[in-house]
């Protein structure tokens, strides 16, 4: 299956090669023939597995040759981040003429003005910036034809719900919208249906599924020993990159101060750093500068870098689905990755919701001297299928 038999145009196809996608993955196969013809779509896959490219490929070929000024597409993200990738991709894959653009918090207003005022065609947006502008009168809709929510059961769990109806409102009732997500519970399909028409649905994998290029494995801990075993495992694992996830913004900072003292090139991004901060963050991360990067939930959402060899979840997520999204991080387009979460006593029972969720057991590794040995090791798990919340199969 090549991307010109999806009904993509040359000149797109031939893109997509020099950006080294070699074939569609399995939910842009699906989706990019139904956005092409103009249908809804309501979208399901894990992390990593090209969601991004599903809706943008199909939505730049419907752009006429030369679209002029005016605002044709809004897309949806939850963290400024993931707005900034999509507008990366964006701009790799869009024809000359086409322009886009992000609207984000944490950044300046004047060049996100200026860009309003040009009428730029694509807008990637978080919805608190975006209502911002709207309440400002600064943001025309009337062209508006298509509409994406991206990582859309994020947006919810940030609270977004509130601004995107509004946003709803304030766009075209005849237009197109895509909404995708990682998971999709019953009360967020419920949500989605109220946006999107006739929709379609399109799904890869079990819902909540870790994708199965990524190896994972639990550290039963004593929690005073959490750090020493972290450090310990730095050591032993042959990483290349290593994402690490703390429960709170300052366990970040104080993990990240901690590895600096034994000598790790280390970064860390959460939601108190600015903007400038993140991003720097991020690009050291990215070249290989740093190779340890600290990060809480929100502001992991989206990280996209390729080659992130293991994930360490310091602190175990507090909700199972975020877990599932956290290991996303890596293992992505087909590299393997390995996903390591240090478990406490106290933690013992998230781990096996976890595991329900997926439908995964994951291994213990008790590795001797970190107080591990007295957590009392999990029952072997078998299947948790049947222990599903009877989700629909499509
Ligand atoms: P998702 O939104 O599903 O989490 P992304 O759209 O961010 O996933 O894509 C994950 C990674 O896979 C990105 O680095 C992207 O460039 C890459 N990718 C997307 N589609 C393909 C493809 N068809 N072949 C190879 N790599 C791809
Ligand atoms: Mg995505």
């Amino acid at each position: 299956m090549s991307f010109s038999e999806l009904g993509l145009r040359a000149d797109i196809a031939a893109k997509c090669e020099q950006m080294g996608f070699t074939e569609p993955t399995p939910i842009q196969q699906q989706a990019i023939p139904i956005v092409l013809r103009g249908g809804d779509v309501i979208g399901t896959a894990q992390t990593g597995t090209g969601k991004t490219a599903a809706f943008l490929l199909p939505i730049l070929q419907k752009f006429e040759k030369k679209p002029g000024r005016g605002l044709r597409v809004l897309v949806l993200a939850p963290t400024r981040e993931l707005a900034n990738q999509i507008e990366v991709e964006c701009r790799k894959f869009a024809p000359k003429g086409i322009t886009c653009a992000a609207i984000i918090g944490g950044s300046g207003y004047g060049k996100q003005i200026q860009s309003l005022e040009r009428g730029v065609n694509i807008l990637i947006a978080t919805p608190g910036r975006l209502i911002d502008f709207m309440e400002q009168g600064m943001v025309n809709f009337s062209g508006l034809t298509t509409l994406v929510l991206d990582e859309a059961d994020r947006m919810l769990d940030m609270g977004f719900l509130p601004a995107i109806k509004r946003i709803v409102k304030a766009v075209p009732k005849e237009r197109q919208t895509l909404f995708f997500s990682a998971t999709m519970s019953p009360e967020m399909e419920a949500i989605a249906m109220q946006i999107v028409r006739d929709p379609e649905f399109v799904s890869v994998g079990s819902r909540g599924k870790a994708a199965h290029t990524i190896e994972q494995f639990a550290y039963p801990v004593a929690q005073q020993h959490k750090m020493p075993l972290l450090l310990e495992l730095l050591k032993i694992e042959p990483f290349e990159r290593v994402l690490v996830f703390t429960r709170t913004k300052r366990g970040a900072d104080r993990l990240a101060t901690v590895l600096e003292r034994w000598d790790h090139r280390s970064n860390r991004i959460h939601g108190d750093r600015s903007q400038s901060q993140r991003e720097a963050a991020l690009r050291s991360f990215k070249t290989g500068r740093t190779n340890i990067l600290v990060a809480t939930d929100v502001a992991a959402r989206g990280i996209d870098i390729d080659s992130v060899s293991h994930v360490i979840n310091y602190d175990i997520p507090e909700v199972p689905e975020d877990y599932v999204h956290r290991i996303g991080r890596t293992g992505r387009a087909g590299n393997t990755g390995r996903a390591i979460t240090l478990v406490t006593a106290a933690d013992e029972l998230t781990m096996r919701a976890i595991e329900r969720l997926t439908g995964q057991a994951v291994e213990r590794v008790h590795l001797p001297n970190f107080g591990g040995e007295q957590v009392r090791p999990a029952a072997p798990v078998k299947s948790y299928r049947s222990f599903g919340r009877g989700r629909r199969r499509r």
